[in-house]
């Protein structure tokens, strides 16, 4: 997943799971940030910050925050109400934007999330319900940079949700223990429960479902992990898409938001590169 040296940026909500990485990650030497999206879902998304910048201050750690209204001027509810979409839809879409833009921008070698076995297991069983060969092909721990995409990394994926639940407690790390209250009928979360069901009648069938995919299936599926289909800049943000417009400039127009900032001249970390017009640095 990673090499020494190599400078990494975790996604961080402030729940366990991504503190509990960004803790291990420090462990390990690696030179780590941060980055926290505020939804503006309530005090759900100001309690998650709150979390994410007590661990981040404690530790001296550099943490950037996007705050989706005052920079983009919706929030997940405006959004899902504009674009009549499901809240986790409008959600998942523009933290995929914004991980991967801050990631770019900020020249990381890898962006790291803190996705556990009880989370790829239930993604799994979603993909593998709908037969979405794409997605299948590329439901693996790591995805190799390319495309105009940065390099991702799922480093807890061999750790279930109780696991990463005791190393927060063993380590005194305090994290946001609510759920989101738009979570209500995700369907993610159905899968969750199921496979708990499974699980309590037959321990290990989660590891085994998982991971004996990724040995025996995934082949089936795969293009190496890379993006099925040629990838397009955005002719609005530069960002790789699968039209002219990327998924996030078009949800944009429709909750009436300020457009992102054009492709990168400025990295997170606040020191200029040289831009190379839409994408440049985007290993496209
Ligand atoms: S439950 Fe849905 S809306 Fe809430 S944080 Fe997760 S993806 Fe976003």
């Amino acid at each position: 997943m990673f090499s020494p040296g190599d400078r990494i940026l975790v996604a961080v909500s402030g729940g366990k799971d991504s503190l509990a990485l960004w803790d291990i990650l420090l462990e390990l030497g690696y030179d780590v940030d941060g980055l926290f999206v505020n939804l503006g879902i309530g005090d759900y998304s100001s309690d998650s910050g709150h979390f994410a910048w007590k661990f981040a201050e404690a530790r001296g750690l550099k943490l950037r925050t996007i705050d989706l209204r005052s920079e983009f001027n919706f929030d997940i509810p405006a959004g899902s109400r504009a674009a009549r979409r499901a809240p986790c839809s409008v959600c998942g879409l523009s933290k995929r934007h914004l991980f991967d833009d801050a990631a770019l921008r900020g020249n990381y070698n890898a962006l790291a999330t803190g996705h556990n076995l009880d989370d790829e297991a239930a993604v799994l069983l979603g993909n593998v319900l709908r037969w979405e060969h794409e997605y299948l092909g590329r439901q693996r721990p790591v995805l190799q940079a390319g495309g105009g995409f940065p390099k991702k990394v799922k480093p807890l994926v061999r750790l279930a949700e109780r696991e990463t639940a005791a190393y927060c407690v063993l380590r005194g790390i305090e994290y946001m223990l609510e759920e989101c209250p738009l979570a209500e009928g995700n369907r993610h979360l159905a899968y969750k429960e199921a496979l708990n069901g499974i699980e309590d009648r037959s321990p290990g069938v989660k590891h085994s479902f998982y991971f004996g995919f990724q040995d025996r299936s995934l082949p089936l599926f795969t293009n190496d992990g890379g993006p099925t289909t040629k990838p397009i800049s955005c002719e609005r943000c530069g960002a790789s898409g699968n039209g002219q417009v990327c998924a996030f400039c078009r949800l944009l127009e429709r909750t009436g938001g300020n457009l992102p900032s054009p492709p990168a001249s400025v990295n997170i970390r606040g020191t200029k590169s040289v831009a190379n017009g839409h994408g440049g640095n985007r290993h496209g």
